[in-house]
């Protein structure tokens, strides 16, 4: 077949085929993604268009990025989004690409400011997401409770432009204040929050070499290497958030599920939190672990 007579349908087929015979997983989804990016089309609107014939340099292009995937560079670095809490992140190698089990974190972050808000309506209720990323977390929260205090931080300038930009494109720019911060190195003690919410680095580094490439290679190593056991900073902020939760207030961590019965221990070993529990994610797995002030 000459270049000018492939057609959607068709070259879906062959695409997939040959991703999968490559063993990259999902093989027709991210034939599709990359497809739809190509065209700045929609997954559905190929399938309207199945017999479309295709012109040449979008066939190479489409070639190129379909070589870029094979070099296990992740689909959404290719395409440059994610989605997350049904909004549409920008996402780069500057920063990790939000994952859906980090969703677990931002509702239960919702349900203790939604709290908040209903007991006293006079002061507004705060939130920091420490290690702010893609600023998926934040604007999350943002977006759902409009009387809330949304601050965002994060060690590299380069994610807090990304995050930035992700929260101009939902209008919300001026709802998250973004700082820059070695987790609360730029804040003191004259700003305290309801809630600390943080997806940190957990990944333990004795496991980075076994990571899957498009993890390892390329996403951010300093999104996720957590350190011995990846317990580095999430010990940190065990030790660090209490100096800048309000009475009462919630320090909200997600990790690994072989992490959770750890950090409970060094919850309890500290002293300074009251009420501590482990809550699972949609796939039952043990994910967010949520301590309180007195
Ligand atoms: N969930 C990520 C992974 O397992 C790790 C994210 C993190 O370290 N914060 O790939």
């Amino acid at each position: 077949m000459s270049p000018q007579k492939w057609i959607i349908r068709d070259l879906l087929a062959v695409t997939t085929d040959y991703l999968r015979k490559k063993d990259i997983d999902s093989p027709r989804l991210c034939a599709e993604l990359l497809l739809a990016h190509q065209l700045k089309t929609t997954r559905i609107k190929l399938y309207l268009d199945f017999d479309q014939p295709l012109n040449e340099r979008d066939i190479n292009e489409y070639r190129s990025l379909i070589q870029r995937r094979l070099r296990r560079e992740p689909v959404q670095y290719i395409t440059g989004v994610q989605e997350f809490w049904s909004m549409e992140f920008s996402v780069g190698p500057q920063v990790l690409i939000p994952r859906p089990e980090t969703e677990i974190l931002v509702e239960e972050t919702l349900s203790i400011l939604k709290g908040k808000i209903n007991v006293c309506e006079t002061t507004k209720a705060s939130v920091l997401d420490v290690g702010t990323g893609s600023g998926a977390i934040a604007i999350s929260v943002a977006k759902e409770l409009p009387e809330a205090d949304v601050w965002g931080c994060d060690v590299s300038a380069d994610a807090l432009e990304i995050a930035m930009s992700n929260a101009r494109r939902y209008g919300l720019e001026n709802r998250v204040r973004f700082i820059e911060s070695d987790l609360f190195s730029s804040f003191d003690d004259s700003q305290l929050f309801d809630a600390i919410v943080s997806n940190p680095p957990y990944i333990p580094a004795e496991d980075y070499g076994a990571l899957p490439p498009e993890v390892g290679q390329y996403e951010p190593r300093t999104a996720l290497d957590g350190g011995e056991q990846g317990l580095f900073f999430i010990n940190k902020l065990i030790l660090e958030a209490k100096a800048f939760l309000k009475p009462g207030g919630r320090l909200l961590m997600e990790m690994a599920p072989f992490q959770t019965a750890k950090t409970m221990d060094l919850i309890a070993q500290t002293g300074f939190y009251t009420e501590q529990k482990i809550i699972k994610d949609y796939s039952h797995k043990e994910r967010v672990v949520v301590a309180r002030k007195p």
